[in-house]
């Protein structure tokens, strides 16, 4: 027992006092950039960057090797899409009237550290129901308090009145004052982008269409207009900044694209015009949100998703998997997101087999969870790839990928920025 104890003791240790030249070495090496793969494959990390990628790489004196064996190293996962602070169990319409901030932020910290741990080494959070939790989350992961990615937020999600972000969702005679996401013309959405930059965005998400967790309009309704998200869109580039646009009707997803946002997230009604604008384009893409479906069928009704939004998910399952297959044939670049906590927190990865299921190459699959989301976050210069002079994010999963993607699940190895978070199975 006593050894056991010294031996967890020994891995926190190390875990907090990486040394500052590290190589790591595995089965093979995917960099996440080209289509090769390394085997077998070692990576040196110097302090939080990487050195050196390659097949056979001479240890320094001073290096802590670690040899992960039969494992696969890629660079650190990105999700687009994700909704920390947010709990699994909790209709996010009921968070107003039934949780406080503080439960959300404490939420977040428990979240953070779980996607950490399941490999997801970045993430675009696409804000929570508290506004403005995500950015104090972000400060706190930032300023090594609590472990979790690195996060873009969205601090307060702008969505009109009854909308698919409108979480009022409770008798008209309750309202929560302090709450104020609702914006009703292009004005009031310029005051809504404004607002959320004065507080700690990073970039602005706006709902564009239905959604399918809410009691208002059904998934395919559009409910802003081009010009409403244009002004979005407009102001947010004064900034220097984008826009994500929740989006899964055909009207709004085209309103969406036209308006200039940077991504389309979910895409269910993607049809082919859309696809050639997005082709033509160039600077929007499209986002989508596969295993959301399976998730909701699965544990949707233990927890508390009402029936009908259970079959609003159901009855656009056909659509959302052509509208990815569409995107595939067309070779348009796809980003790669889940929507945690429509998902459980932590399973992000299970997004691959849905992908990968619907004819993505694995390879394809990887690389859109790392160099294409670092290209559409615009942090290309830090993240995304394997490469010396990049931040050292770094994960490996036991055995092989291209031949078995449920491998992205079984993560062995966590760093971020040269710190190791997760060694062997072995959590703080
Ligand atoms: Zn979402």
């Amino acid at each position: 027992m006593k050894a056991v104890v010294a031996a967890a003791v020994a891995v926190l240790l190390s875990a907090q006092a990486a040394p500052s030249t590290v190589l790591i070495k595995a089965a093979r090496v995917i960099d996440g950039q080209s289509d090769r793969v390394i085997a077998p494959g070692a990576i040196l990390v110097r302090d939080d960057q990487i050195v050196q990628v390659g097949s056979a790489i001479a240890s320094p004196q001073d290096a802590r090797v670690i040899d992960l064996g039969d494992a696969t190293i890629t660079p650190g996962l990105i999700d687009l899409h994700t909704h920390l602070t947010d709990r699994e169990d909790l209709h996010w319409e009921d968070v107003l009237v039934k949780t406080t901030p503080g439960q959300a932020a404490l939420a977040g910290a428990r979240n953070a550290r779980v996607t950490l741990l399941a490999g997801f080494t970045t993430c675009r959070d696409m804000g929570p129901t508290w506004p403005y939790v995500d950015v104090d989350l972000r400060g706190a992961i930032d300023s090594g308090m609590v472990p979790g990615p690195r996060l873009a937020v969205a601090g307060n999600y702008v969505s009109a009145t009854g909308g698919a972000g409108d979480a009022r969702q409770f008798s008209i005679y309750v309202d929560v004052p302090i709450v104020q996401n609702l914006a009703d013309s292009a004005d009031e959405v310029v005051k809504a982008v404004r607002t959320n930059f004065k507080h700690g965005a990073d970039f602005i998400k706006i709902l564009v269409t239905g959604a399918v967790l809410s009691k208002g309009l059904p998934p395919g309704a559009q409910q802003y207009s081009e010009e409403e998200i244009r002004a979005a869109v407009t102001e947010a580039r004064r900034w220097g900044r984008e826009v994500a646009a929740h989006a899964h009707g055909i009207d709004g997803i085209k309103a969406a694209i036209r308006a200039g946002v940077r991504t389309v997230d979910h895409g269910s009604y993607l049809d082919d015009e859309a696809v050639g604008m997005l082709k033509s384009a160039r600077s929007t893409f499209f986002v989508p949100t596969l295993y959301t479906t399976a998730a909701i069928d699965e544990t949707g009704a233990d927890r508390g998703i009402p029936a009908a939004e259970i079959e609003r998910s159901r009855q656009i399952r056909q659509v959302k998997e052509s509208a990815f297959r569409r995107a595939l044939a067309a070779g348009v670049p796809i980003g790669f997101g889940t929507d945690a906590a429509v998902i459980p927190h932590g399973r992000n990865a299970r997004e691959f087999g849905e992908r990968v299921r619907l004819g993505e190459s694995p390879m394809r699959a990887i690389q859109s969870a790392t160099r294409i989301n670092a290209e559409i976050l615009g942090w290309s210069d830090r993240i995304g790839t394997l490469e010396p002079g990049k931040l050292a994010d770094i994960i490996a999963v036991s055995g092989n990928p291209l031949s078995d993607i449920s491998a992205m699940e079984r993560v062995r190895f966590v760093m971020k920025g040269g710190q190791i978070h997760r060694l062997e199975g072995t959590g703080f």
